[in-house]
């Protein structure tokens, strides 16, 4: 496995394996890896013949009063975690290698950049398809990998695609969990050990959500009262939002019906978590 730290170095690589008729999949990452990225990295190795991963920890996404400094940051475990799972190419560029001038051009996703968590964290989802999309036009791979735990960054990249008619095939992958349900965060380290045992209500909310819609639910109104009903137990936790969308622009629906996100932000003592669920009403299952 080699680890690349310019965009120049990187392109020589790529450009030898595009040559050699390789297929190239691209696993955009912030780094501080956990099973569910090396599950995209994995997905990424089965697909593609040239499997590369970037660690980019993106100012661009951070809002002033985030966590950007303190965000969770061990290059020498990641890298062995990476070789484990067959990755070829680490790409770990230096902020200043990725906007040598300042972030002068940036892209607007629009409105689903500003509804959801996007109206929580304002700007967040421009940064996400920024870094994206020039990391596919440093890599031009033919397939990226991004996880459904980042249900709406996934749409946002889908937008993107679509909208500026770039030649990727998106993959999203499932959420990879722990045994009690918890879905894996790098941010999940900030979670004291009494946090950690509030944690799981995330996610059995969310299912008893995805439970509620296989029963016949079909009002937006009844699944959101029972995620608030379910946290409301949990004194530690503090619901920020849930919402329940449409998959590709993200708005909000009232009336179940076709395939839709539940998805939920809560603080657990200091620590915020965002989770979410599909469910499809043909089966109301979790997709
Ligand atoms: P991050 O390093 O948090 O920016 O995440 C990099 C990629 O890993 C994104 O596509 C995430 O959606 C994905 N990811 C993060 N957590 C999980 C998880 N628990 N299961 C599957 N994919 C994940």
């Amino acid at each position: 496995m080699k680890i690349i730290e310019t965009i120049s170095e990187l392109r020589e690589q790529l450009d030898e394996a595009r040559s050699e008729g390789k297929r190239i999949g691209l696993v955009p990452t912030m780094g501080y890896f956990h099973e569910g990225h090396l599950s995209l990295m994995e997905a990424a190795r089965a697909e593609t013949d040239l499997v590369v991963t970037s660690i980019f920890v993106n100012p661009l996404q951070f809002g002033p009063r985030e966590d950007f400094d303190g965000y969770p940051r061990d290059f020498a475990r990641d890298s062995m975690l990476a070789e484990k799972v067959g990755v070829d190419l680490i790409f770990q560029p230096s902020v200043g290698e990725m906007y040598p001038e300042g972030a002068t051009t940036t892209l607007d996703v629009g409105r689903i950049g500003e509804i959801v968590e996007g109206a929580i964290r304002p700007g967040h989802f421009n940064g996400v398809a920024t870094v994206c999309t020039k990391l596919f036009n440093i890599a031009q791979p033919h397939k990226a990998f991004f996880g459904q735990k980042d249900a709406q960054q996934l749409s946002v990249i889908r937008k993107v695609v679509r909208d500026l008619a770039m030649n990727i095939d998106i993959v999203d992958c499932p959420t990879v969990r722990e045994a009690d349900g918890l879905a894996m965060s790098s941010r999940n380290v900030y979670l004291t050990s009494d946090d950690r045992k509030a944690a799981p209500a995330l996610a059995e909310a969310l299912f008893s959500a995805s439970a509620l819609v296989q029963e016949g639910a079909r009002s937006a109104a009844s699944i959101k009262a029972c995620v608030r009903e379910r946290l409301s137990q949990e004194s530690s936790v503090k619901l920020q939002y849930v919402e329940v969308t449409e998959e590709n622009g993200f708005e909000p629906v009232e009336n179940i019906s076709g395939r839709l996100v539940v998805s939920i932000a809560a603080f657990i003592g200091t620590t915020r978590l965002i989770d979410n669920v599909r469910v499809d009403v043909g089966t109301g299952k979790p997709a």
